[in-house]
Protein backbone atom coordinates (compact mmCIF):
# COMPACT_ATOMS: atom_id res chain seq x y z
CA UNK A 1 0.00 0.00 0.00
CA UNK A 2 1.63 3.63 -0.94
CA UNK A 3 2.26 5.68 1.65
CA UNK A 4 0.49 9.14 1.97
CA UNK A 5 2.18 12.00 -0.62
CA UNK A 6 1.50 15.15 1.62
CA UNK A 7 3.54 15.39 4.92
CA UNK A 8 1.83 15.22 8.10
CA UNK A 9 1.74 18.86 9.37
CA UNK A 10 3.81 19.17 12.92
CA UNK A 11 1.85 19.71 16.01
CA UNK A 12 0.63 23.56 16.73
CA UNK A 13 2.77 25.74 18.44
CA UNK A 14 2.65 28.83 20.86
CA UNK A 15 3.03 31.97 18.56
CA UNK A 16 5.95 34.20 18.50
CA UNK A 17 4.99 38.02 17.88
CA UNK A 18 6.95 40.86 16.25
CA UNK A 19 5.39 43.45 18.53
CA UNK A 20 4.03 44.01 21.75
CA UNK A 21 0.89 45.39 20.09
CA UNK A 22 0.71 42.00 18.63
CA UNK A 23 1.09 39.89 21.60
CA UNK A 24 -1.20 41.99 23.64
CA UNK A 25 -3.59 41.58 20.90
CA UNK A 26 -2.91 37.39 21.00
CA UNK A 27 -3.14 37.68 25.03
CA UNK A 28 -6.99 39.33 25.04
CA UNK A 29 -8.25 37.32 22.50
CA UNK A 30 -7.36 34.20 24.19
CA UNK A 31 -8.53 36.18 27.55
CA UNK A 32 -12.49 36.46 25.83
CA UNK A 33 -11.84 33.13 24.96
CA UNK A 34 -11.32 31.67 27.94
CA UNK A 35 -14.22 34.14 29.84
CA UNK A 36 -16.71 32.25 27.33
CA UNK A 37 -15.41 29.01 27.85
CA UNK A 38 -15.83 29.58 31.91
CA UNK A 39 -19.02 30.25 31.22
CA UNK A 40 -20.05 27.33 29.27
CA UNK A 41 -18.48 25.05 31.35
CA UNK A 42 -20.97 26.86 34.55
CA UNK A 43 -17.93 28.49 36.40
CA UNK A 44 -19.74 31.64 37.02
CA UNK A 45 -21.62 32.24 40.36
CA UNK A 46 -22.35 35.62 40.52
CA UNK A 47 -20.30 38.21 40.40
CA UNK A 48 -17.28 36.05 41.62
CA UNK A 49 -14.52 34.70 39.24
CA UNK A 50 -11.33 36.78 37.13
CA UNK A 51 -9.09 35.25 35.23
CA UNK A 52 -5.84 37.82 34.21
CA UNK A 53 -3.18 38.05 31.71
CA UNK A 54 -0.07 40.30 32.66
CA UNK A 55 0.10 42.90 29.47
CA UNK A 56 3.55 42.05 27.80
CA UNK A 57 4.74 45.74 27.21
CA UNK A 58 4.06 47.05 31.14
CA UNK A 59 4.56 44.03 33.68
CA UNK A 60 3.10 45.36 36.46
CA UNK A 61 -0.35 45.57 35.40
CA UNK A 62 -2.62 42.97 34.05
CA UNK A 63 -6.15 42.29 32.09
CA UNK A 64 -9.25 41.36 33.75
CA UNK A 65 -12.68 41.35 33.11
CA UNK A 66 -15.37 44.19 34.79
CA UNK A 67 -16.40 43.55 37.93
CA UNK A 68 -20.65 42.22 37.20
CA UNK A 69 -20.30 41.59 33.75
CA UNK A 70 -21.52 38.02 32.55
CA UNK A 71 -18.46 35.67 31.18
CA UNK A 72 -21.00 34.94 28.99
CA UNK A 73 -20.43 38.47 26.62
CA UNK A 74 -17.04 39.07 27.47
CA UNK A 75 -15.54 40.10 24.31
CA UNK A 76 -12.22 41.75 23.83
CA UNK A 77 -13.37 45.17 23.65
CA UNK A 78 -14.84 44.91 27.38
CA UNK A 79 -11.14 43.71 29.12
CA UNK A 80 -9.82 46.32 31.65
CA UNK A 81 -6.45 46.45 32.38
CA UNK A 82 -5.41 47.56 36.00
CA UNK A 83 -1.73 48.50 37.23
CA UNK A 84 0.23 47.88 40.61
CA UNK A 85 -1.89 50.16 42.82
CA UNK A 86 -5.19 48.86 41.57
CA UNK A 87 -6.45 51.84 38.94
CA UNK A 88 -7.74 50.62 36.23
CA UNK A 89 -5.89 52.09 33.18
CA UNK A 90 -7.62 51.26 29.69
CA UNK A 91 -11.47 51.20 29.84
CA UNK A 92 -14.11 52.64 32.01
CA UNK A 93 -15.53 49.76 34.30
CA UNK A 94 -14.37 49.10 37.92
CA UNK A 95 -12.00 46.04 38.89
CA UNK A 96 -13.45 43.34 41.24
CA UNK A 97 -11.35 44.45 44.56
CA UNK A 98 -10.54 40.11 44.85
CA UNK A 99 -9.32 40.12 41.62
CA UNK A 100 -6.93 42.67 42.22
CA UNK A 101 -5.81 42.00 45.64
CA UNK A 102 -5.39 38.02 44.53
CA UNK A 103 -3.74 38.36 41.61
CA UNK A 104 -1.59 41.26 41.82
CA UNK A 105 0.10 39.27 44.05
CA UNK A 106 0.44 36.51 41.97
CA UNK A 107 1.88 38.23 39.30
CA UNK A 108 4.68 40.04 41.51
CA UNK A 109 5.24 36.66 43.12
CA UNK A 110 5.83 34.79 40.16
CA UNK A 111 7.40 36.64 37.03
CA UNK A 112 6.99 33.24 35.24
CA UNK A 113 3.41 33.69 35.24
CA UNK A 114 1.60 35.16 32.18
CA UNK A 115 -2.03 34.43 33.58
CA UNK A 116 -3.78 33.17 36.26
CA UNK A 117 -7.65 31.75 37.00
CA UNK A 118 -10.05 31.87 39.75
CA UNK A 119 -13.48 30.99 40.18
CA UNK A 120 -16.37 29.27 42.41
CA UNK A 121 -16.69 26.38 40.20
CA UNK A 122 -18.88 24.03 42.01
CA UNK A 123 -16.72 20.51 42.50
CA UNK A 124 -13.69 23.07 43.29
CA UNK A 125 -15.38 24.30 45.85
CA UNK A 126 -16.68 21.37 47.40
CA UNK A 127 -13.43 19.25 47.22
CA UNK A 128 -11.68 22.89 48.85
CA UNK A 129 -14.13 22.78 51.75
CA UNK A 130 -12.30 19.20 52.59
CA UNK A 131 -8.65 20.80 52.73
CA UNK A 132 -6.89 18.07 51.02
CA UNK A 133 -4.83 18.25 48.45
CA UNK A 134 -5.84 16.16 45.16
CA UNK A 135 -4.48 11.87 45.25
CA UNK A 136 -3.27 10.73 42.06
CA UNK A 137 -6.07 8.70 41.01
CA UNK A 138 -6.66 9.13 37.12
CA UNK A 139 -4.36 10.07 34.52
CA UNK A 140 -5.60 13.49 34.33
CA UNK A 141 -4.64 14.23 37.58
CA UNK A 142 -1.16 13.72 37.36
CA UNK A 143 -1.18 17.15 36.16
CA UNK A 144 -0.77 18.35 39.86
CA UNK A 145 0.92 15.49 41.21
CA UNK A 146 3.18 17.22 43.38
CA UNK A 147 2.42 20.76 41.73
CA UNK A 148 -0.46 22.19 43.75
CA UNK A 149 -0.88 23.50 47.25
CA UNK A 150 -3.25 24.07 49.79
CA UNK A 151 -4.42 27.62 51.39
CA UNK A 152 -5.62 26.11 54.53
CA UNK A 153 -6.98 29.00 55.51
CA UNK A 154 -10.04 31.00 55.30
CA UNK A 155 -10.47 34.79 56.62
CA UNK A 156 -13.67 36.06 54.81
CA UNK A 157 -13.76 37.81 51.35
CA UNK A 158 -10.07 38.30 50.17
CA UNK A 159 -9.96 42.26 50.22
CA UNK A 160 -6.31 42.83 51.67
CA UNK A 161 -3.22 42.41 49.65
CA UNK A 162 -1.59 41.03 52.80
CA UNK A 163 -4.25 38.31 52.10
CA UNK A 164 -2.76 38.00 48.42
CA UNK A 165 0.52 37.69 49.26
CA UNK A 166 -0.51 34.33 51.77
CA UNK A 167 -2.02 32.76 48.70
CA UNK A 168 0.31 33.74 46.91
CA UNK A 169 3.24 32.05 49.29
CA UNK A 170 0.54 28.84 49.37
CA UNK A 171 0.55 28.82 45.15
CA UNK A 172 4.94 28.19 45.39
CA UNK A 173 6.37 27.40 42.38
CA UNK A 174 3.21 25.22 41.35
CA UNK A 175 0.48 25.55 38.99
CA UNK A 176 -2.58 26.01 41.21
CA UNK A 177 -3.71 26.36 44.65
CA UNK A 178 -6.86 24.75 46.96
CA UNK A 179 -8.24 27.75 48.36
CA UNK A 180 -9.75 26.15 51.78
CA UNK A 181 -13.48 27.17 51.96
CA UNK A 182 -12.87 29.07 48.51
CA UNK A 183 -12.51 27.49 44.95
CA UNK A 184 -8.94 27.21 42.88
CA UNK A 185 -6.74 28.96 41.24
CA UNK A 186 -4.56 28.01 38.42
CA UNK A 187 -1.82 29.66 36.68
CA UNK A 188 0.21 29.36 33.55
CA UNK A 189 3.01 31.04 31.07
CA UNK A 190 0.14 31.84 28.94
CA UNK A 191 -3.66 32.25 29.28
CA UNK A 192 -4.32 29.14 27.07
CA UNK A 193 -2.44 27.22 29.89
CA UNK A 194 -4.14 28.89 32.91
CA UNK A 195 -7.23 28.28 31.86
CA UNK A 196 -6.40 24.47 30.82
CA UNK A 197 -5.26 24.12 34.03
CA UNK A 198 -8.05 25.45 35.79
CA UNK A 199 -10.97 23.32 33.71
CA UNK A 200 -9.29 19.90 33.83
CA UNK A 201 -8.52 21.13 37.71
CA UNK A 202 -12.37 21.61 38.42
CA UNK A 203 -13.16 18.19 36.55
CA UNK A 204 -10.56 16.44 38.86
CA UNK A 205 -12.06 17.56 42.05
CA UNK A 206 -15.74 16.20 40.16
CA UNK A 207 -13.65 13.03 39.72
CA UNK A 208 -12.19 12.49 43.23
CA UNK A 209 -15.54 13.45 44.85
CA UNK A 210 -17.40 10.73 42.70
CA UNK A 211 -14.56 7.73 43.43
CA UNK A 212 -14.77 8.27 46.95
CA UNK A 213 -18.83 8.68 47.21
CA UNK A 214 -18.64 5.36 45.24
CA UNK A 215 -15.99 3.48 47.22
CA UNK A 216 -11.72 3.88 47.81
CA UNK A 217 -9.87 4.78 44.53
CA UNK A 218 -6.89 3.28 43.67
CA UNK A 219 -3.75 5.55 44.12
CA UNK A 220 -1.25 5.13 40.92
CA UNK A 221 1.91 4.51 42.58
CA UNK A 222 4.42 7.41 43.38
CA UNK A 223 6.94 6.79 40.17
CA UNK A 224 3.95 6.10 37.54
CA UNK A 225 2.49 9.65 38.95
CA UNK A 226 5.95 11.31 38.50
CA UNK A 227 6.15 9.93 34.90
CA UNK A 228 2.81 10.46 34.03
CA UNK A 229 3.03 14.45 35.32
CA UNK A 230 6.41 14.57 33.24
CA UNK A 231 3.92 13.42 29.95
CA UNK A 232 0.69 15.58 30.81
CA UNK A 233 1.42 18.28 33.09
CA UNK A 234 4.11 20.49 31.39
CA UNK A 235 3.47 24.12 30.31
CA UNK A 236 3.37 23.24 26.41
CA UNK A 237 0.79 19.86 27.53
CA UNK A 238 -1.21 22.65 29.08
CA UNK A 239 -1.10 25.42 26.46
CA UNK A 240 -1.63 22.39 23.76
CA UNK A 241 -5.11 20.85 25.33
CA UNK A 242 -6.85 24.54 25.13
CA UNK A 243 -6.32 24.70 21.34
CA UNK A 244 -9.37 22.56 20.34
CA UNK A 245 -11.51 24.47 22.84
CA UNK A 246 -9.92 27.63 21.55
CA UNK A 247 -11.45 26.91 18.23
CA UNK A 248 -14.70 25.37 19.35
CA UNK A 249 -15.79 28.82 21.19
CA UNK A 250 -14.36 31.07 18.36
CA UNK A 251 -16.42 28.81 15.46
CA UNK A 252 -19.60 29.34 17.77
CA UNK A 253 -19.03 32.67 19.65
CA UNK A 254 -16.90 34.85 17.13
CA UNK A 255 -18.09 37.81 18.51
CA UNK A 256 -15.66 36.81 21.68
CA UNK A 257 -13.06 38.95 19.43
CA UNK A 258 -14.89 42.36 18.55
ZN1 LIG B 1 -13.03 33.90 44.98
Amino acid sequence: MPGPDVAVEPLPAPPAFETMEEERRHRKQRLAAAFRLFSKFGFEEGIAGHITARDPEFSDRFWVNPFAVSFAHISVSDLICVDSAGEVVVGNRPVNRAAFVIHSQVHAARSDVTAAAHAHSIYGKSWSALGRLLDPITQDVCAFYEDHGLFDDYTGVVVDLEEGKRIAAALGDSKSVILRNHGLLTVGHSVDEAAWWFITMERSCQAQLLAEAAGKPVRIGPQQAALTASQVGGHYAGWLSFQPLYQKIVREQPDLLD
